[in-house]
């Protein structure tokens, strides 16, 4: 049977630290556009943009502030407040202003969030953007968001072509497993078939036990196995590969494209081929493209997102084609 890609043509809700799109609401009044990085492709998503301290009252200009006695968690238990630089306590407005926060985006239904990372808030591996000890990771926010599940980007990943790719098919991957429901071992095993690729680029030696353990199942086993499967496979998907794994892996998708299809795309070079990440990420939306055309399943990229007016566009040129070979 031959596999296809799967097309998702609703836009996905993302979250985002409101600092991080253009919104000028840090304690100083600044901001930074990461979005501006990724071009048309902005328009692929539903952004939905938060701020825990705006959300808290406490305003812009305001005084900076910090986790003091522990981290977010801590925050949260009740061990470690957060301060302002004058020393008032704003523990109970931060945690409001948090919690408020995580209700917008379950509205806007985003489980994925781009997060400023150094910030007491909204950081989620570093708070402080200071080489300094004050406070630990996670943020109060960032916090909540980890314990929440959420598929978390740092927002300074936006900005490299190639790290961005690779979020973006992560994500979507993510995306559509979350919210596909499974009721049988056949679809389990179909499911599998479809992010086997990318699992075995991200982690070779687990997607290979994985494989292992599904060919040994018994049919009465689905429903004790499922939700093991399903928690596995969206944490493999939270984890980012690396240049040198992606080419490999575009490498050996082209090749059996080529051999399958009988059609090259010059663009597409050998891992050995010395270019920067920013030709890599070209001739990795190239494969994409090329995959969705010819209806190729491209397995570094299984989930691809194509809005209703490209993919008419696409079957038209199909037709076009059809009617002109006839
Ligand atoms: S890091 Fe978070 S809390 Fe701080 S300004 Fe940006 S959005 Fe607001």
């Amino acid at each position: 049977m031959e596999h296809m890609p799967i097309i998702l043509t609703e836009k996905i809700s993302i979250g985002i630290s409101l600092c991080a799109m253009g919104g000028p609401v840090r304690y100083n009044g600044k901001e930074i556009d990461v979005l501006s990085s990724l071009g048309r492709e902005k328009q692929d998503f539903i952004w939905c943009p938060v701020c825990p301290e705006c959300q808290a009252g406490l305003g812009v200009t305001r005084d900076p502030v910090h986790l003091s006695g522990g981290t977010g968690e801590q925050v949260w238990s009740g061990e470690a407040e957060v301060k302002n630089r004058a020393g008032r306590i704003v523990t109970k407005e931060m945690k409001q202003g948090s919690l408020e926060c995580i209700e917008v985006l379950k509205r806007c239904n985003a489980n994925i969030f781009i997060y400023m990372d150094g910030s007491p808030s909204c950081g989620v591996y570093k708070t402080t953007l200071k080489n300094t000890k004050r406070g630990n990771p996670p943020g109060v926010f960032g916090s909540l968001l980890l314990e929440q599940r959420y598929f978390l980007i740092p927002c300074s990943d936006l900005q490299s072509p190639l790290k961005w790719w690779d979020w973006r098919r992560r994500l979507l991957a993510f995306h559509w497993f979350s919210h596909h429901q499974l009721t049988s071992m056949k679809e389990l095993y179909e499911t599998w078939y479809m992010l086997k690729f990318l699992c075995q680029e991200l982690e070779n030696t687990w997607a290979r036990a994985m494989g292992r353990t599904l060919a040994a199942l018994d049919k009465s086993e689905f429903s004790q196995f499922e939700p093991t499967f399903r928690i596995q496979v969206l944490d493999l998907l939270r984890r980012p590969s690396t240049p040198a794994r992606i080419t490999n892996s575009l490498w050996k998708h082209y090749s059996h494209y080529r051999k399958k299809k009988g059609k090259k795309v010059e663009e597409i070079h050998s891992p050995e081929f010395k270019r920067n990440v920013t030709t890599i990420a070209k001739e990795l939306l190239k494969m994409e493209r090329t995959a969705v055309e010819d209806e190729y399943l491209f397995g570094a990229s299984p989930v691809i997102y194509r809005d209703w007016h490209r993919m008419k566009a696409i079957e038209e040129k199909k037709l076009a084609s059809i009617e002109h070979n006839q």
